[in-house]
Parts: C-alpha cells; structure tokens; sequence
C-alpha cells in the first residue's frame, strides 16, 4: 500500500512528476469505477425485486450482470494493485523500464498507461503465451 496522498506531491520533477500526477489520476478513476461496481455488483444480488416474479430467463441474465460486475471488481483491482505498484517503484530506478527485458518503455506507453510494467514487446509475448514471458526461462 502506498502511504502517498493525493495533492501530497514530492519531491518528483520533470517526467516523474507528470507519471506521479497519471498515476494519482488514475488511481481515483479506478477507485471510482470499483465503488461503482460494487454497488451494481451488491444490488444485483439483493432482494429488491421482492413481489415481483422472476423469470428463469430475468434471473439468469442478472446472475451474468452480477458476475461481470464482479469480474470488473477483480480487473480494477489488479489495476489499482500496479497503480500502487508503480506509485512505490516511481522512486526507484526500476521505474519506466521493463520488468522482463529491463528496457526502458516508451514514453507514449508511459503517458497511456504510467503504471506499465512491461515494454510492448514483451507483454506481446506473454499476451501469446498466456501471461508468461519464455524468454526468461
Ligand atoms: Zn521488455
């Protein structure tokens, strides 16, 4: 867990300071968009249709609704984990490259997705083969 708070900005300059900013931005995004789906997820499975017949049919597409939302849930919170991540690894030298290859990633990545932790290149690779990287073997 990062101890760093919003509109609490450190010592970072130049390029770390505007991944600083992304990446605060978009933790607050993303804490957004679980509070969200938490709530559509929690009144999915409440019983707010009382009196009101369910159909086979209605029930299951509110179970899917209800599993997307948790499948959401799971997907920001892995992205709120490499947010928190890359906020931890903004001091260090390890930000902004690679954690397969050790190169640095493209400043464009960087400024789509300040909390990348792989280069294009290699997360194609493990996008092929299923979230591993063969080459480190
Ligand atoms: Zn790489």
């Amino acid at each position: 867990m990062s101890n760093l708070k919003k509109g609490d900005i450190p010592r970072f300059t130049g390029k770390k300071k505007k991944y600083y900013q992304s990446l605060i931005q978009s933790r607050d995004i993303v804490l957004g968009q679980m509070q969200f789906h938490r709530d559509e997820a929690l009144d999915c499975s409440n019983s707010d249709k009382k009196g009101v017949t369910t159909h086979m049919a209605d029930m299951g597409s509110d179970n899917s609704r209800h599993e997307m939302e948790l499948h959401l849930l799971t997907e920001e919170g892995n992205v709120l984990e490499l947010i928190e991540d890359a906020l931890q690894r903004l001091d260090s030298e390890d930000f902004g490259k690679c954690q397969d290859c050790g190169e640095e990633i493209s400043e464009a990545r960087m400024e789509v997705k300040p909390y990348a932790n792989y280069c294009i290149k290699c997360t194609t690779v493990r996008e092929k083969n299923g979230g591993i990287n063969p080459n480190l073997e």
